[in-house]
């Protein structure tokens, strides 16, 4: 029940309670006996397939067309208003009066805390326990309403002040639950003030950075593996662990000698190590590098690829910084500038929308989580990413990192008015003095290439990066396809348009933006050469393609319109594309084909695309030069903001002027050079991406063949130390175990070899999964793979995770898997389906004990669900390599078919690695692909064993493995809509095991009309 909702006092009657933020000097008029915020309107739960309402008589169940008419009908509360309207099938709401999201209400009175975007992971939050089905949740989605609410009539609620302040102008902008936030706001304590302002203006409430002196270069004392154990056994003592695990102590011991002084430059000590699942690396490298860091004052950096990693990590430093002040100043999360709110975009999209023209209330709600955010960081941090998805609204308006991070480099630096308080500087800064940087590959890989080409200029490191000499690469299976994105390149109408925006500034009426003029303009004045050089590039840059650039060279129509050299070639490239690759799908999915041999209008384009993009990037050279001189010659005059904006803008400058447009021009020569020989280092190819049918973009590709040539070069190298570590390095099916490994990283070209280590998952695998490859099923035909997900998913209860290799079959299957799912009462979500970003999927998946999950590779890496909510976890089919042009080009550089294994067997066992998290974790593996290989199962821990079964099998197995624990209630499959005995064929029939030795078929032909209902009588 409610507290408060037996006050008979109707919300709506009792007027708008503090609706002008004057009236607060005013003496309160609501009375304390009486909580009007706490009349709420009914609350809606509808998980898959199911909908329940709760008012202020109690929680009932609802069919779908009353839930729609509660949703669409008057006042309602829900958790994700796009969300539900999906589950209703109907289009995103905008914002309204009458639709109250408890998820905005929760971001305003907990910004900057977690919660996972579901009534179930609001109740979670908030301290209750998981309601399950739908009644319980409508119950929790009210209780929820009024604990957050009644949290803001604490007296002590932390900075009321401003709470009311920015609810205040919140509620005159429209925000449904103003006038309940205040009021419950009011019933406490607040300051008399004739002038509020609008609350909006975060800067002013956020702390400036302050510069330290440099550190200057890390020592070199040697970590030993005693000390490391030592550190090691205090760092489970301050988690609370007592017991010693003697393979994390030797991993710990092993792990220092990525710490140890090298003794020649260009030889780093590098280690790999394979630590199973619950050895506790975490800990085992954070104690040698923690030492290190103290002993040589220098920084650490551990560098993850999924986002999650980096987030377990920083907790985990807490062993080692008990004190939270300390530790803040101590690890430091680092990404890329790219993933922290822009102040500027901030401050430029609120005044938009105070005119207009934006969302107000999305932009209050940002401002809010800005000032108690840990560190700006937009994606992955505290920054609740389902806030700007929760209603409709212009993607160019919404409070998304798409619109308010620094996308572009349109950083103006010391000549932004929040620079002193801006969240990327203050990261920077703060990651100079720490003593671990926890950052993730891609940062880590870019960093080290710019680096390295600065250096090669001849010119001092970027004071970003100098401290990149200890690096430990975790996840470190990814390390070769980190390197790929990083040291790669692409011509196409998106990123030139974007260079074109970072030269130009936004062309469009109406666009937010800052060009070079505006950036550099007033610093190049007094400077002629400077000024020409400015003013040169601004012309230079009209050939690049501008706005609109796909409507011109694949417009719907097909009357191409081509502006400009770089949009001939993607004509003329696109053109080509079409001509080869027809029978590789069509423009469905995209298009690529070689680049060589390429058409006659191919090679003509490229000529005339060349010449424009050196017309571009002399004049930006002769600006760097300039820019470094004016750097020079004027030290003496330059004040520190001036020096701040000229080297920021340099660092901008380089990148592009230096390896953007060179990568590109290079490419686009060699085809005039290299005539139809391909590059032996490189793939060149065309490709075209598609979505819906139509083409949206045309670009020519370059890879690296192996990666990890730039890779070593650039952050092996010059390290003094690496760790490259994961759970699944090895590959026990090869004679070396470590040779694909080594391959993969850079480590086999080291001239000092790099040492190796395997501890073994300290789990008992072999007693807590089960792996099976279900051997009766068509892969190919989704209902049948749809069919067994359902019987598998629900002998477990729910807690299932389907992996697919194709978006279009995971959609597919979705379709046919949520209806049964709901019928049983246990919610199905998919990427790619639900309107939630992997990481809000993965947390309600997490936060629902009995809920399924659908996603592919993106679920795989990022998913970490210790205990019951991940139970079963199905692949659709073997996860074999794509066989695109790259692939087929590194398979045959790096061993055929064995190569192909190797990944299928190391996905598998990374995929396998999810399923067990914890000792006490139960879990059952399959694969619905009976042509598997059990050699693909090489890379499984010991003591695992694969068997083969037909569904009806696997089935009971799973069901009667799981039911084995206390906790695991089975649910009955949904009833079957029209039975039919007629034995299964596969175009019409899905198997319905129901023993393992008598096989049930139940026919899923659509359903007929009553009048035509027919039973079959065939047996
Ligand atoms: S300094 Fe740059 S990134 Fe920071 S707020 Fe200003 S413009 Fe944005």
């Amino acid at each position: 029940m409610v507290s408060g909702e037996s006050v008979p006092v109707p919300f709506r009657d009792a007027g708008r309670y503090g609706s002008g933020v004057t009236d607060v000097s005013a003496p309160s008029t609501v009375q304390p006996a009486i909580r009007p915020w706490v009349e709420l309107p009914p609350a809606l739960a509808t998980p898959p397939g199911a909908g329940a309402i709760c008012d202020a008589s109690g929680s009932r169940a609802i069919k779908r067309g009353a839930a729609e008419g509660v949703f669409t009908g008057g006042a309602v509360m829900v958790a994700h208003a796009s969300l539900t309207a999906r589950r209703l099938g109907l289009s995103p709401p905008p914002r309204s009066s009458d639709m109250l999201d408890v998820l905005e209400l929760y971001a305003f009175v907990r910004p900057a805390r977690f919660c996972a975007p579901s009534p179930s992971g609001l109740a979670l939050a908030l301290g209750r326990s998981e309601p399950k089905g739908a009644e319980a949740q409508a119950q929790a989605l009210r209780d929820a309403a009024a604990d957050l609410l009644n949290e803001l009539t604490d007296p002590a609620y932390p900075g009321r002040e401003d709470a009311y302040t920015l609810a205040g102008t919140l509620d005159r902008a429209g925000w449904s639950w103003g006038s309940r936030v205040l009021a419950a706001l009011q019933a406490g304590p607040l300051r008399d003030r004739r002038e509020r302002g609008t609350g909006l203006d975060v800067w002013s409430r956020l702390a400036e950075w302050e510069d330290e002196a440099p550190r200057g270069e890390a020592g070199s004392a040697p970590v030993d593996s005693e000390s490391a154990r030592i550190r090691l056994d205090k760092l489970l003592q301050a988690s609370g662990l007592d017991e010693t695990r003697p393979a994390q102590s030797d991993y710990a011991a092993e792990a220092a000698y990525a710490f140890s002084p090298r003794n020649e430059e260009g030889r780093p000590r590098v280690l790999l190590a394979e630590a199973g699942t619950g050895t506790g690396k975490t800990l085992g490298y954070l104690a040698p590098a923690s030492l290190w860091a103290e002993r040589n004052s220098g920084a650490a950096w551990v560098s993850t690829y999924t986002r999650a990693l980096q987030r377990q990590i920083d907790r985990e430093s807490r062993a080692l910084w008990p004190d939270e002040a300390e530790r803040r100043k101590k690890t430091v999360v680092r990404k890329g500038r790219e993933n922290y709110l822009c102040l500027l975009n901030l401050q430029d999209m609120m005044q938009a929308a105070q005119l207009g023209n934006g969302d107000l209330i999305g932009m209050g709600l940002a401002s809010r989580w800005a000032a108690h955010s840990r560190d700006g960081d937009m994606t992955g941090g505290d920054y609740p990413g389902w806030l700007p998805g929760l209603f409709a609204a212009a993607p160019s308006h919404q409070a998304s990192p798409a619109n308010l991070v620094d996308r572009r480099g349109e950083c103006v630096h010391a000549a932004c008015p929040h620079y002193r308080l801006c969240f990327v500087e203050k990261t920077i800064r703060a990651s100079r003095r720490a003593d671990l940087v926890v950052a993730n590959h891609a940062l880590v890989m870019t960093q080290a290439a710019f680096d390295g080409a600065r250096s090669a200029r001849g010119q001092k490191q970027d004071g970003e990066t100098a401290a990149l000499k200890r690096i430990v690469f975790d996840e470190g299976h990814h390390l070769f396809d980190a390197a790929d994105s990083a040291f790669s390149a692409a011509l196409s109408g998106q990123e030139a348009a974007e260079l074109r925006r970072w030269i130009r500034g936004p062309e469009g009426r109406g666009r937010r933006g800052r060009g070079l003029e505006q950036r550099l303009g007033d610093l190049c004045a007094d400077n002629e050469a400077a000024a020409q050089a400015l003013k040169d590039a601004m012309r230079a840059a009209a050939a690049l393609p501008g706005e609109g650039v796909s409507g011109r060279i694949a417009p719907a129509s097909g009357e191409i319109n081509p502006i400009g050299p770089i949009e001939a070639f993607l004509v003329a490239a696109l053109e080509q594309l079409r001509a080869r690759s027809q029978e590789t799908g069509g423009t469905e999915f995209g298009l690529e084909c070689a680049l060589r041999p390429a058409t006659e209008p191919v090679l003509e384009a490229a000529r005339a695309a060349a010449r424009a993009i050196a017309a571009v990037e002399a004049p930006l050279l002769a600006l760097s030069r300039h820019l470094e001189d004016i750097l020079d010659e004027e030290a003496a005059e330059l004040d520190g903001a001036a020096r701040a904006r000229i080297e920021g803008a340099l660092r901008g400058m380089d990148r592009r002027a230096r390896m953007t447009l060179p990568g590109w021009r290079s490419m686009l020569a060699a085809l005039e050079e290299g005539g139809d020989e391909p590059d032996p280092d490189f793939v060149d190819w065309l490709s075209a991406e598609a979505a819906f049918g139509r083409i949206h973009d045309v670009a020519l590709r370059r890879h690296w063949i192996d990666p990890t040539v730039p890779l070593e070069a650039a952050v092996i190298m010059p390290a003094h130390g690496v760790l490259i570590t994961s759970a699944t390095l090895s590959d026990p099916a090869a004679e070396d175990p470590f040779s694909l490994a080594r391959m993969r990283s850079g480590a086999a070209r080291l001239i000092e070899p790099a040492r190796t280590l395997k501890v073994d998952s300290p789990f008992d695998y072999a007693a807590n999964s089960r792996i099976i490859v279900v051997n009766d099923l068509m892969k190919d035909d989704p209902r049948q793979i749809a069919a067994a997900m359902r019987e598998l998913f629900l002998a477990a209860g729910g807690g299932g995770l389907g992996l697919f290799t194709a978006i279009r079959r995971l959609k597919t299957v979705y379709e046919r898997l949520g209806p049964d799912l709901a019928k049983a009462g246990v919610p199905l979500y998919a990427q790619h389906v639900d309107p939630l970003e992997v990481g809000a999927l993965v947390d309600v998946f997490r936060a629902e004990q009995d809920s399924c999950l659908l996603g592919t590779d993106a679920v795989r890496d990022g998913v970490d669900v210790p205990g019951r909510s991940l139970r079963v976890l199905a692949f659709d089919r073997v996860p074999w390599p794509r066989p695109d042009l790259l692939h087929k080009a590194r398979r045959e550089r790096f061993g055929g078919k064995g190569y192909d294994d190797a990944l299928a067997r190391g996905r598998i066992a990374q995929a396998f690695g999810r399923l067990i998290r914890r000792a006490d974790d139960k879990g059952v593996f399959l694969m619905l692909d009976a042509a598997c290989p059990t050699r693909l199962f090489a890379g499984l821990p010991p003591g695992t064993e694969v068997q083969r079964m037909g569904l009806a099998e696997a089935v009971e197995l799973t069901k009667n493995f799981l039911k084995s624990r206390s906790d695991l209630k089975c649910r009955k499959p949904p009833p079957r809509p029209w039975p039919c005995r007629r034995p299964a064929s596969p175009s019409n029939c899905l198997l319905t095991p129901t023993t393992p030795t008598r096989r049930a078929w139940a026919c899923r032909r659509p359903r007929r009309s009553a009048g035509r209902r027919s039973r079959c009588s065939r047996r």
